[in-house]
């Protein structure tokens, strides 16, 4: 048995207790040495090993109360799992009591409200494949197994964010357990303050065991535009790039990837592997105009193989899953940029050139449009006006290869810190090294007097802390 850790960081062994929990909860709840434990603590980052004291796996807001009380009573250290795939693994602690929500995954539809109401454990293939059949979507990430938990309550750009909105913004309602166990209903109306902190806030306020997102006509098909260049290339194709950029209509939204060129059937053989810049981007609009607007970009130099064309839009939130398998090693960095200026451009090459995994791809997300409309303090997201984000993902197999890995992609985002708005995005933040240099940034001074004061309204002992943590004020 491992024993639970206190807030106070003291270890105590509650057999008895958590013998009732069990009883009381209508999901199960999993110890050391119990068959599955090890399934249900692993992280989809291999380099973040939890190994809890007891991970609950809640089947509805009532499991999720009785968990809070129980870490109350006994002033436990507590962690909430939504999909499990934070980058720095925050949903597990050692010694922790987890409240897991991957059961509470149901999704229903208002489809002529236009309002999806998700479980706090769904992901968003979930949410996609439910909201699809009414042609709907609410605007997520770039990979269907991420939890909608965790990303929208850090912000969630996805293929929609131009046109939509991050995906924080389209939270209307959601269902809060607060700390001390009680219940809350969060929208607009009646408690305009939570819901502003939820969205971008982070895990710091409570479980939130519904989510309600506004939805929007999507699809079924849009028009994917995916041309992979050689890195030779990558100068003059990353300069039209940035021209296409200037005044692009919000319907199209793009990632640029420097990576290597993926080992696709309909990619010429030879060529895989080598290194690369892709252009990828999403048209949510009629598919005709998709394709014109996007056509500049597949013509910046001569193509290793251009894969463009209509595709369903479930298809494409699950365009990048199989990169991204669990259990692999990943460090992921960013930084916001004013510009995509020459410098950029040309450091973004040289940083593709010498990475050392294949894996690894250093990404330019174009943000603007709807997301970058809300102003710095309406919502905790804080500031919008960056007109670039730079990913650093780096990704690679063998535990060997850590510090090397690591290393690399440090002095990766040193080399960009002088060309950037220094802000970090929050849900790409490494391991949480600098966690509050990284908050600070991220939400601003006014913005973070505001959480603090919200923090010590909803969770005055910071019971929720593992997560982008901010102190009760
Ligand atoms: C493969 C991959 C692709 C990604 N792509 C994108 C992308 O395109 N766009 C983007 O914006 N981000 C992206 N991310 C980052 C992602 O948004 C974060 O890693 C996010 O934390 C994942 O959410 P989760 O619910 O799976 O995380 P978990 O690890 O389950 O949870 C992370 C933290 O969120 C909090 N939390 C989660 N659910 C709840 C809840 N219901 N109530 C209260 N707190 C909760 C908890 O505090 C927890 O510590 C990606 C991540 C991965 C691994």
């Amino acid at each position: 048995m491992t024993a639970l850790t206190t807030l106070q960081g003291h270890s105590i062994e509650l057999d008895e207790g958590l013998g009732a929990l069990a009883d009381r909860l209508r999901g199960d709840l999993l110890r050391p040495d119990d068959a599955g434990y090890d399934e249900a603590r692993a992280l989809w980052n291999g380099m973040t090993v939890r190994r809890p004291a007891a991970i609950a796996h809640c089947a509805d807001t009532e499991d999720v109360r009785t968990c809070v009380r129980f870490a109350a009573a006994h002033d436990l250290l507590l962690a909430v799992r939504g999909g499990g795939h934070n980058v720095a693994g925050t949903a597990g602690a050692d010694g922790a009591l987890v409240i897991d929500l991957s059961a509470m995954n149901d999704v229903e539809v208002d489809a002529g409200g236009r309002r999806a109401r998700a479980g706090g454990g769904a992901t968003f293939a979930d949410l996609d494949a439910a909201t699809q059949r009414y042609g709907l979507a609410a605007p997520g990430g770039v990979v269907s197994a991420t939890g909608i938990g965790g990303l929208t309550l850090s912000g969630g750009i996805g293929w929609l964010r131009r046109k939509h909105g991050l995906t924080c913004d389209n939270l209307v309602a959601a269902t809060l357990v607060a700390a001390d166990g009680t219940v809350h209903h969060v929208d607009e109306e009646r408690d305009p303050e939570l819901l502003w902190g939820l969205r971008g806030g982070g895990g710091n306020f409570g479980v939130v065991t519904e989510l309600t997102y506004q939805l929007h006509p999507v699809g079924p098909e849009v028009f994917l535009s995916f041309t992979v260049y050689p890195l030779d290339a990558a100068e003059q194709v990353l300069g039209g790039y940035r021209d296409w950029t200037d005044d692009l209509a919000e319907e199209v939204t793009s990632l640029v990837v420097g990576g290597s060129v993926p080992e696709e059937p309909d990619i010429p053989e030879e060529h895989w592997g080598e290194p690369c810049v892709i252009l990828v981007a999403c048209a949510a609009t009629e598919l005709d105009r998709g394709q014109d607007l996007t056509a500049p970009i597949r013509h910046l130099a001569e193509p290793i193989a251009d894969l463009s064309g209509p595709v369903p839009y479930v298809a494409l939130q699950q365009l990048f899953d199989a990169d991204y398998p669990d259990g692999l090693r990943y460090y992921w960095r960013s930084l916001h940029l004013p510009a995509l200026s020459d410098e950029v451009v040309a450091r973004t090459i040289a940083w593709t050139r010498t990475r050392p995994s294949a894996r690894t791809t250093v990404d330019l997300w174009h943000l603007g449009g709807a997301m970058a409309r809300p102003g710095p303090e309406a919502t905790a997201y804080g500031d919008r006006s960056a007109p670039f984000l730079l990913g650093v993902e780096s990704n690679w197999e063998d535990p060997a290869d850590d510090d090397a890995n690591l290393a690399w992609t440090r002095s990766c985002v040193d080399a960009f810190e002088e060309l950037s708005t220094g802000r970090e995005y929050l849900n790409f933040p490494g391991l949480l090294e600098d966690r509050e240099a990284t908050l600070r940034a991220a939400h601003g001074e006014a913005n973070l007097d505001r959480l603090r004061a919200l923090k010590q309204r909803m969770d005055p002992d910071n019971r929720f802390r593992l997560h982008q943590n901010i102190p009760p004020s």
